[in-house]
């Protein structure tokens, strides 16, 4: 059990030569204040949870007090936005305090603490290097949740708040959101050494990630080509992880491609509420580059502009491409796997395409609330049309809705599906609770006039996304019509 100041940090990132970053301190905010904490990711790190209500916790994560042995720096990178060369990035409001030892799904590891929000940098470009209290709060409680439903993500540890105020569309109070990952390296990284020409800290930063991250690929032939082909199954695997639960990360640049594979960088994401494809959580996003639809797509094309990226390293573009090519299988077989779970299917048969294709049909004419739609079909029961009520419900053309029923028992019978086992299966993956947009805004204006509950309280009902909380029966329902008019934006 560590205290703040015991945390034995190192900092591997800064073990890379100065070029990579820049050291610095986080700048100090004026009185800050606690929003919210994650009791499974002080423990995930081993930090005594009776530190979290400390003033040297707050300080520390509002960026005004340094940790021992913390060696703050921001990291350098470039990228695509919106699929255009963006040229240099960089953390222009993140700052790295270094890395610590981290429980990682039980395994022993490291995880970097980097604070966001907590001030200027030399890659701040336009921007004031910091971060508003809703957007910190969303990216908070959305990491949680996240990982609660088992997809690979950054971590959050805390939200800290401070009553100074940023200029954003209009003044808001800013904040400082502490998240944790393994490394926070991007694509963007890569193409930002690979588009200054500068091949020897391409190397270097390959070279860091493998060792660091992937050792297990310096047996091979080819480690970079082993390299770019494990980063794109991982990435085509997280696709399929967003599509399946319908979260929509709404900025998918290459900056915000995690080398790992995790889901980094969360703006104006949002998990589909009544179903449409062609849904843009984005507001800024016009053109729906990043619409539900196009994500699977958009992660390959990720995947090969950190191939180009990598092509030096590589040596051939035949190469790459082939160690490119895994994409297409690789999210097709991690998207079969999960439809099938979601509903309730044990094995696999050709007419199932049919029937998933029909069913998505089914919710895009109807628009049936995705969340709602596969918790409420575990509990149909094969020789009880009766059953079928609480998702009928959920539907404006039950004829429609009645004949794919008929068609999905029927394939259920045909391998002797038990409607007991197969609810319980199904409601281990379908989860009865996400964040809706609409819920983390009324924790946000709540936090706004300094009630936190409600933060705290979508977080534990968020841990726990899979039971059945009878107390929390609200958060599982329909958002209320006038969540239909909140709007996301990038500006954050
Ligand atoms: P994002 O689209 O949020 O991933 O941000 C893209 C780039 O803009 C990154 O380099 C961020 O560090 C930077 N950025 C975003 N907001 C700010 C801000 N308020 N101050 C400084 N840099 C920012
Ligand atoms: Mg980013
Ligand atoms: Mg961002």
């Amino acid at each position: 059990q560590y205290r703040i100041d015991t945390l034995p940090f190192e900092n591997s990132f800064a073990s890379l030569p100065p070029a990579f970053y820049t050291r610095l301190m986080p700048t100090p905010v004026p009185a800050p204040y606690l929003v919210g904490a994650s009791e499974s990711v002080a423990a995930m790190i081993g930090l005594d949870s009776a530190e979290l209500g400390r003033p040297e916790f707050t300080d520390t994560f509002a960026g005004n007090r340094v940790p021992k042995g913390a060696l703050p720096l921001a990291a350098v990178y470039s990228g695509h936005q919106f699929g255009v060369w963006a040229g240099q990035l960089g953390d222009g409001r993140a700052i790295l305090l270094g890395d610590v030892p981290a429980a990682i799904s039980d395994k022993p590891g490291r995880m970097e603490l980097q604070l966001k929000g907590s001030g200027l940098t030399p890659y701040s470009r336009m921007g004031d290097g910091r971060a508003v209290l809703r957007s910190s709060i969303r990216e908070f409680l959305c990491s949680e949740a996240m990982a609660a439903l088992g997809i690979p993500t950054s971590r959050a540890l805390c939200v800290t708040g401070s009553d100074m105020l940023v200029m954003r569309e209009t003044p808001e109070t800013s904040a400082v959101v502490t998240r944790l990952a393994p490394t926070f390296v991007r694509f963007g990284s890569f193409e930002h050494w690979y588009y200054n020409e500068k091949h020897d800290e391409l190397k270097l930063l390959a070279d860091y990630v493998i060792d660091r991250f992937y050792p297990e690929l310096r047996e091979a032939d080819n480690p970079y080509r082993a390299f770019l082909s494990e980063v794109t199954r991982r990435t085509a695997r997280l696709m399929a992880q967003w599509q399946a639960v319908g979260f929509m990360h709404g900025v998918m640049n290459t900056d915000n491609m995690s080398i790992l594979g995790i889901t980094i960088d969360y703006g104006p994401y949002g998990f589909m509420e009544a179903f449409d494809a062609n849904h843009i959580c984005n507001h800024t996003d016009r053109q729906g580059r990043y619409s539900y639809q196009m994500q699977p797509g958009i992660g390959q094309w990720n995947c090969y502009a950190l191939g180009q990226a990598l092509l030096p390293l590589i040596g051939e573009v035949e190469t790459t491409q082939a160690a490119l090519e895994v994409y297409k299988g690789e999210y097709q077989q991690e998207m079969d796997r999960l439809l099938h779970a979601k509903l309730g299917l044990t094995t696999l048969q050709s007419q199932d395409k049919a029937l998933i294709d029909e069913m998505f049909a089914l919710m895009q004419a109807n628009h049936i609330d995705f969340t709602l739609f596969f918790r409420r079909l575990g509990g149909l029961k094969l020789d009880d049309p009766g059953s079928d009520e609480p998702v009928r419900d959920l539907i404006i053309d039950r004829p429609a809705f009645d004949a794919w029923a008929a068609k999905y028992r029927e394939r259920l019978r045909a391998e002797n599906s038990v409607d007991a086992q197969r609810q319980a299966a199904m409601n281990a993956v379908n989860p009865k609770y996400v964040l809706r947009n609409y819920q983390a805004q009324i924790a946000i204006e709540k936090a706004q006039s300094k009630d936190f509950s409600e933060v705290q309280r979508l977080l534990k009902i968020l841990e726990k996304p899979f039971d059945e909380q009878p107390e929390n029966e609200k958060y599982a329902e329909l958002p209320p019509d006038w969540a239909k008019e909140l709007e996301v934006s990038c500006s954050s």
